[in-house]
C-alpha cells in the first residue's frame, strides 16, 4: 500500500498550484462577482496542456493517469470551484465518454480539439422533469433517412452557452426502459440546438448554466456515440468519472477553507489573543484538517482504482457523498471563524459556502449518492 503521489503527480500538481497562483486567484473574486466565464484562463489552460490530462497523446491529450487529472482539478478548485468544476465536467464527463465509446471518426473530429482545450465540452442529461429520476426523461431521438432528429428540453447544461461540443442524451426506443436511450455528439451551431434560459446562481457563479432547446434539431447518423440504446450507461460511466472530479472539486474548497481558517485565527485578536488560541476555534480547525484527509484519500482512492482498471463505481459515490458534504459542514464553520467579517462579500470563506452547495446536489444529490452506495452494499 502506497500513500503517497508519484514524482510526476506532485510536479503537476505543484505545477497547477502555480498556475492558479498566476491566472486564477486574481480574478476568482471578479469572476464570482459578474458571473463571468474567465475565457482568457481556459486559453491558458488549453496552452498549458491542461484540458485534456488523461486523454492519450494520440488524442490530443497529455496521457497521463486520472489521479493526475484529479488533482489538477482540486488545485484549481482551491483557487476557483467554478473554473475546477468546468474543467471536470469537460475531461472527466464528455471527453472521457467519447474516448471510451467513439469510433475512430468521432475521437480525431470531436476529442482531439477537447482534449487540446480548443473546444469545450458540455453533457446534457437533466431535464425539467426528469433530474434525479432520469427516466422521467422525454427529450427523443427520431431516427429520418441518415439523420436523427432530437426534439426536447434539457435544463441546467453547465457549460451550455459556452459550450462546443455538447453530449446529448435522448430516447431511441422508450419502450425499452434502460435500453432505449443513446447519446449524440452534437456540435455547437447545428440548427435546431440553442441555450435558452440562462441561470443566476447561488454559488458557482462564473460556471455557465443554461437549459438547451431542440427544436427538429438534425444530427447526422454518424454521430450517434456507442451504440443505440447504451445512453443511460454510458452516463452512469460517466458519472462516475464525474463523480470523482466533483469530489476533488470538494477537496480543494475544503483546503482552501483550511487555509484561510489558519490564517485568519492567527491573526484575529479577541479577549487579548489571537482566536486561535480559543480551543473551540482550533478543534473547528483540527476537524477540518481530518476530514480534508479523509475526503483526499477517498478521492483519490477512487481515481486510483480508475487508473487500475477496477470497478470505482461505488468509491466515486462515496467520495463525491463525503467530501460534498464536508467541504458544506467545513466553509459553514469557516464563515464562522470569521465572524461578521466572513459574512461579507469580498471575504473568501462567503464565496467557499456558496460554492460548496452545489457539490452536493450536480452529478447526483446526497441522497442519489447513498442509493449508489446501499445498492451496492446490500446486493
Ligand atoms: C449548477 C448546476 C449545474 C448542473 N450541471 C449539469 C450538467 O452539466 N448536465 C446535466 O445533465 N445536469 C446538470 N445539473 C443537474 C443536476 O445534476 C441535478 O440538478 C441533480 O441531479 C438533481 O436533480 P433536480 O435538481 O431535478 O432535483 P430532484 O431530482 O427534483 O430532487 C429534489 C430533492 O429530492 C431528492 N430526491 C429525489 N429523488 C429521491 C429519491 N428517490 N429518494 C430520496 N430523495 C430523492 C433529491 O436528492 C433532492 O434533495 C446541474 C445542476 C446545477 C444546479
Amino acid at each position: 500500500m502506497d500513500f503517497k503521489l508519484t514524482e510526476e503527480q506532485e510536479l503537476i500538481k505543484k505545477n497547477m498550484r502555480e498556475f492558479c497562483e498566476k491566472y486564477v486567484d486574481p480574478i476568482a473574486a471578479e469572476i464570482d462577482e459578474n458571473s463571468r466565464h474567465p475565457a482568457e484562463v481556459f486559453q491558458k489552460l488549453a496552452e498549458g496542456d491542461w484540458m485534456g490530462i488523461p486523454i492519450p497523446a494520440q488524442y490530443g491529450g497529455s496521457g497521463a493517469d486520472y489521479l493526475t487529472h484529479i488533482c489538477a482539478v482540486e488545485e484549481l478548485a482551491r483557487s476557483c470551484a467554478s473554473t475546477g468544476f468546468t474543467v471536470s465536467i469537460h475531461v472527466g464527463i464528455a471527453s472521457m465518454l467519447i474516448l471510451l465509446f467513439g469510433n475512430e471518426e468521432q475521437k480525431k473530429t470531436f476529442l482531439v480539439p477537447l482534449a487540446k482545450g480548443e473546444k469545450l465540452g458540455a453533457f446534457v442529461l437533466t431535464e425539467p422533469g426528469a433530474g434525479t429520476d432520469v427516466m422521467a426523461a422525454t427529450t427523443t431521438a427520431v431516427l429520418d433517412g441518415d439523420h436523427y432528429v432530437i426534439n426536447g428540453t434539457k435544463t441546467f447544461t453547465s457549460n451550455g452557452p459556452t459550450g462546443d461540443t455538447y453530449l446529448v442524451f435522448a430516447w431511441t426506443d422508450k419502450a425499452a426502459g434502460r435500453k432505449g436511450m443513446s447519446a449524440f455528439i452534437v456540435p455547437r451551431g447545428t440548427p435546431g440546438m440553442t441555450a435558452g434560459n440562462h441561470f443566476a446562481k447561488m454559488g458557482l457563479r462564473s460556471s455557465q448554466t443554461s437549459e438547451m432547446l431542440f427544436k427538429d434539431c438534425r444530427v447526422p447518423k454518424a454521430n450517434l456515440l456507442g451504440k443505440e440504446g447504451n445512453g443511460l450507461a454510458m452516463a452512469m460511466t460517466g458519472f462516475d468519472h464525474g463523480r470523482t472530479g466533483i469530489a476533488a472539486q470538494a477537496v480543494g474548497i475544503i483546503q482552501a477553507a483550511l487555509e484561510e481558517s489558519v490564517r485568519y485565527a492567527k491573526e484575529r485578536v479577541q479577549f487579548g489573543q489571537p482566536i486561535a488560541r480559543h480551543q473551540a476555534i482550533a478543534w473547528m480547525i483540527a476537524d477540518m484538517a481530518t476530514d480534508l484527509n479523509a475526503a483526499r484519500f477517498l478521492t483519490y482512492h477512487a481515481a486510483w482504482l480508475k487508473d487500475q482498471g477496477q470497478p470505482f463505481s461505488k468509491e466515486a459515490s462515496m467520495a463525491k457523498l463525503f467530501a460534498s458534504e464536508k467541504a458544506m459542514h467545513h466553509t459553514i464553520k469557516a464563515v464562522q471563524i470569521q465572524g461578521g467579517y466572513g459574512y461579507c462579500k469580498g471575504a473568501k470563506v462567503e464565496r467557499l459556502m456558496r460554492d460548496a452547495k452545489i457539490t452536493e446536489i450536480y452529478e447526483g444529490t446526497s441522497e442519489a449518492q447513498r442509493m449508489v452506495i446501499s445498492g451496492n452494499v446490500l446486493r
